[in-house]
């Protein structure tokens, strides 16, 4: 392989593997070559899936030492924040604030899933809750499910990345992470900290190569037993069916939505929406993509958003001035130029944004949408969000609901009882009051219904996808 720019390698048993291929990364911003990383190819696949097999038989990871190193990590994350933000910067083109709180925020999801390594517990089962059972002493007991393979995707190329391998060491599995190609340095970077860190080998590898090949080698590998994969509905779909009987977490897109009703702080959730349709330039999965708004309030908010859209700096993610940065690629930003221009076409109105240069894209927001246009019913995952008014609350939340996925809706409202409705009326995953559907907090439950996938992650909550519960029944009477 050639060298000139950074040259990374993969990880597998605790050592650093160079292959004859490359993989090449781009600065997503100049354009320029960021990094050569070995690619992975069949033999990779099978060293890192033995070598898990291996220390899974072989070497215990005692709780005690888990914790010990999944903090360790934590603390290694805060030192090498700056240094890591740049590498998400570059590679990714997210702006390097936010990229600096991305570095943060995995250093807490460390500690949080150190923290329930601790905690790891079966339940006690009331035996006299069953007719005929008898002098019987019935509970569970959590051990590792086994091998577990992480599939990410480039928009939060640290921290959901971290959401699947803390949580898996802190249960006691090993782990091959298949980070996406566009941003697999930061992946690497992490491993680096993990192996400083002392986590025992081939507890962790991380094989870099493309879904087609090294995606889809590791989705037929019978070893494996868990996979937990964030990205979109159609890999995700790809992969359910795939790998048959084997458990599956699918983190995957939406087209989120948020309501700001008649008695909403107007002025605020104005600063907030502009701030969270826009962040990552759209490339988040519960980024704020559809608003509605009460009729009554349109004038008022539209005149605040607009204020605030106005404001947002576009341009290079290492300046720590911009707001938004460049999308993953050219091909990504063509694309949503011609969604929006075909729906501007239908009849929807440009109020402002719709222009590229590159791969950066104007925030973009556009007024008169109806279903049967690209930019409402499927997920835009750029810098553009429509927004359309109701006139009863019933109404919007038909409108939020009417969608194929479901992972989170925001709700601006002041009224109590609203507040305690909505979640059982509204078909997504997690309800957010008086804030965006872009909110997440690290520790909380996280995932969506319909087509924005299945099951949870936050590590307390994926780390029991993560563990197979073994139920014990003991006859006293014996
Ligand atoms: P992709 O689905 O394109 O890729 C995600 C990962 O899957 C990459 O590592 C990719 O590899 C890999 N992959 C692709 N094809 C296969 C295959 N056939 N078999 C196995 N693996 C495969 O998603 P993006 O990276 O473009 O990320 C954007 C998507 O992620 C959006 O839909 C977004 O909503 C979703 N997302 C969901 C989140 C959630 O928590 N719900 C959070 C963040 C993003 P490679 O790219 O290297 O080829």
């Amino acid at each position: 392989m050639t060298t000139g720019t950074a040259v990374e390698r993969l990880f597998i048993a605790g050592e650093w593997v160079e292959t004859n291929r490359a993989h090449q990364v781009y600065n997503k911003y100049n354009g320029e070559l960021f990094a050569q990383i070995s690619m992975a190819g069949d033999q990779e696949v099978d060293s890192a899936v033995t070598a898990a097999e291996r220390v899974l038989r072989s070497t215990p990871f005692a709780v005690e030492h888990r914790y010990q190193v999944l903090m360790k990590v934590a603390e290694l994350l805060t030192e090498s924040a700056d240094e890591i933000a740049a590498i998400i910067a570059q590679e990714g083109g997210k702006p390097i604030t936010d990229a600096r709180v991305e570095v943060l925020r995995s250093a807490n999801t460390f500690q949080l899933a150190a923290n329930e390594a601790r905690y790891l517990t079966g339940s006690m089962i009331p035996s006299q809750a069953s007719p005929g059972i008898g002098s019987r002493m019935m509970y569970t007991v959590k051990k590792p499910i086994g091998i577990v393979c992480a599939i990410t995707p480039f928009n939060f190329p640290l921290n959901l990345v971290s959401h699947k391998v803390a949580p898996a060491l802190a249960a006691g599995n090993p782990i091959i992470i298949k980070p996406a190609s566009d941003t697999a340095v930061t992946s690497l970077k992490l491993c680096e900290l993990l192996e400083k860190a002392g986590v025992p080998k081939g507890y962790v590898q991380c094989l870099v190569g493309s879904g087609s090949t090294v995606g889809e080698r590791l989705l037929k590998d019978p070893r494996i037993q868990l996979y937990t994969f964030t990205g979109s509905p159609e890999v995700g779909k790809h992969i359910q069916q795939t790998i048959g009987m084997r458990k599956v977490t699918l983190e995957l897109g939406s087209n989120s939505a948020t309501i700001v009703h008649e008695d909403a702080h107007i002025q605020q959730a104005a600063a907030k929406l502009a701030k969270m349709a826009f962040a990552h330039a759209g490339q988040i999965c519960i980024s704020v993509q559809r608003i509605f708004l009460h009729e009554s309030i349109e004038q008022e908010f539209m005149q605040a958003f607009l204020g605030h859209v106005s404001n947002l700096r576009v341009g290079d993610p290492l300046d720590p001035l911009t707001d938004v940065g460049p999308m993953i690629s050219e091909k990504e930003a063509s694309r949503i130029e011609t969604w929006v221009q075909e729906s501007v076409e239908q009849g929807a109105k440009l109020i402002t944004g719709g222009k590229r240069n590159g791969s950066l894209f104007q925030p973009t927001v556009l007024t008169g949408v109806q279903k049967g246009m690209k930019v409402v019913d499927e997920e835009v995952f750029a810098p553009v969000v429509s927004i359309s008014t109701y006139s009863t609350i019933e109404e919007a939340i038909g409108l939020v609901n009417d969608s194929k996925y479901g992972l989170q809706a925001g709700v601006y409202t002041k009224s109590l009882s609203l507040a305690h409705r909505l979640p059982y009326l509204l078909e997504v995953g997690g309800v957010i009051i008086n804030d965006t559907c872009c909110f997440r907090a690290d520790h909380m439950p996280y995932g969506g219904v319909k087509e924005s996938g299945l099951g949870k992650e936050g590590p307390a909550y994926a780390m029991q996808e993560m563990m197979e519960t073994v139920t014990v029944v003991i006859n006293l009477d014996e």
